[in-house]
């Protein structure tokens, strides 16, 4: 049978759904189709049943340091299954919600089955064939495994999918890969009493690319959680029931390596597409168009910012524009911002170091300290710094990385100020209350506002004086 629409959308993750209600704008000539499972990563496997898993992990680590407070009381016990039980319930309750949405588009929009290329506006899903005038491609990521793990470690070697339908905790899991996901897995089942070893492929731990923030992270999880750096020659074996890592035995092994986008099985021979020397699609992130063909793509699958909030709104971008094609429109896209569920939290927001560096930006940075902060020494999370960038000449704000507390809070206030154009000025003007958190933030900006060398502004119109003697700020 052959099926025709005006836009076929290959995945019913985040992207693709996001895809198909913009796409639905234009046109009931919308095919939404799925290879696997509706109820995307997010939901599934990832943003949301980690943190849950987190939140377990985070109510552990407050039994164990309220007695710095002076409430005293018994060593948490953990139960393994509880824990499991409301991850899995929880998680089970996130991702209904997005079957009702799915099951409630009209089921003529929906196809179910793996679908592949076999010419230019033509796929090929469950036998059947799909002849359509654009095509978004939202069909996302899965995890890299290094070549010969599977065949060597069998069902010892897990990925995160696996970690969210357990019904106990392990007892012991080495995790290799200290990006985002492993560093988030790992401390999360180290505070739950799972014995744990995070190895990581060079020096870094988690994504802050600004030189001293990267060694405070690397020394801060290093306080806490047991860490194998460069660890480049992992040679896992199973012995027995158990994996071998380095000489030390594992329940299991979870590899968080890195991901690798979902463009590999779908017939992309048949279509002349360009792409970078590494291989990823040659996009425009405005349009989420392929080169010049009918064809965008949205979400993990364009290997750009591997996030829900990008997802959705590539997504957007790629559905809008599939069905006004030929008319492609470019839109705006949000300042980045990324933040780490670890502990301490990480934010990244605008440009990052590394980003004003390769691009030669005339930059001052402004820094605090959490050591010493106020509001974080009474809640005991006194721990990390945070970095501020602003332009030479203008004093407009481009971008900060922080690891501390309440990262993902300062992470959005950072963000925005950034999207708007904010300067150190402007920012210093808005009210910081007392005593929060954000009068770290504050600090920084003052530090940078004076290395600037900024004219201060007139008395009728600046609002942050000298208030050096705020306690705590
Ligand atoms: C453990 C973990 C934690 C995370 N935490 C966060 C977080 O805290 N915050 C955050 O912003 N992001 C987080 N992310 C990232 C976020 O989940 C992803 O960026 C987002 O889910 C990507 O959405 P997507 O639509 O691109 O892909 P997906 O939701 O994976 O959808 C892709 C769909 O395409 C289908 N598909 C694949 N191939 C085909 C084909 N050939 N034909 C038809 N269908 C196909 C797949 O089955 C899948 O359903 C996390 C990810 C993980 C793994």
């Amino acid at each position: 049978m052959t099926l025709s629409c005006d836009v076929a959308i290959l995945g019913a993750g985040t992207a693709g759904m996001a895809a198909y209600r913009a796409a639905r704008a234009h046109t009931d000539r919308v095919l939404l189709i799925e290879a696997e499972h509706y109820g995307t990563t997010c939901a599934r496997v990832g943003c949301m049943p980690s943190k849950l898993l987190i939140a377990a992990g985070d109510a552990a680590r407050a039994v164990h340091d309220a007695p710095r407070f002076g409430v005293m009381t018994e060593p948490a016990r953990v139960d393994g299954r509880a824990v499991m039980d409301r991850v899995r319930s929880e998680r089970d309750r996130f991702v209904g919600f997005v079957l009702e949405t799915v099951q409630g588009w009209p089921e003529a929009t929906r196809l179910f089955g793996h679908a592949r290329f076999t010419a230019p506006g033509v796929l090929e899903v469950a036998g059947q064939t799909v002849q359509a005038k654009a095509v978004v491609i939202a069909t996302g990521s899965r995890p890299v495994i290094p070549a010969g793990w599977r065949e060597r470690l069998g069902s010892r070697l897990i990925v995160n999918d696996d970690v969210f339908d357990w019904v106990d905790l392990p007892r012991s899991v080495a995790v290799v890969g200290a990006g985002v996901i492993g560093l988030e897995l790992a401390l999360a089942l180290h505070k739950l009493g799972v014995r744990l070893r995070l190895f990581a492929r060079n020096d870094r731990v988690g994504p802050l690319t600004d030189p001293e923030l990267q060694a405070l992270a690397r020394e801060l999880f290093a306080e806490d959680l047991p860490l194998c750096l460069n660890a480049t020659d992992l040679d896992p074996v199973l012995d027995g029931d158990e994996v071998v890592v380095a000489g030390e035995r594992f329940d299991l092994l979870l590899c968080a390596a890195g991901r690798h986008a979902n463009l590999d099985d779908l017939g992309l021979e048949h279509l002349d597409l360009p792409r970078t020397p590494e291989g990823h699609p040659t996009l425009d992130r405005h349009t989420g168009q392929w080169g010049q063909a009918p064809v965008f793509v949205a979400g993990d699958a364009t290997n750009d910012r591997p996030l829900l909030h990008e997802a959705a709104d590539a997504g957007r971008i790629a559905g809008d524009n599939a069905a006004r094609w030929p008319e492609v429109h470019h839109r705006p896209r949000r300042t980045p911002l990324a933040v780490v569920f670890s502990d301490p939290q990480i934010a990244m927001a605008g440009a990052s170091h590394a980003e004003l560096t390769a691009a030669g930006m005339a930059f001052d940075t402004g820094r605090v300290s959490f050591a010493d902060q106020g509001r974080s020494r009474v809640m005991l999370v006194n721990r990390g710094g945070l970095h501020v960038y602003a332009e030479r000449n203008t004093g407009r704000l481009l971008g900060a990385e922080m690891i501390g507390p309440a990262a993902e809070h300062l992470g959005h206030l950072l963000a925005w100020s950034v999207q708007r154009g904010d300067t150190v000025r402007q920012m210093l003007d808005c009210p910081f209350y007392h005593p929060v958190v954000e009068e770290g933030l504050r600090t920084a900006l003052r530090q940078l506002s004076s290395d600037l060398h900024l004219p201060p502004p007139p008395p009728e119109t600046g609002l942050d004086g000298d208030t050096a003697a705020e306690v705590g700020a």
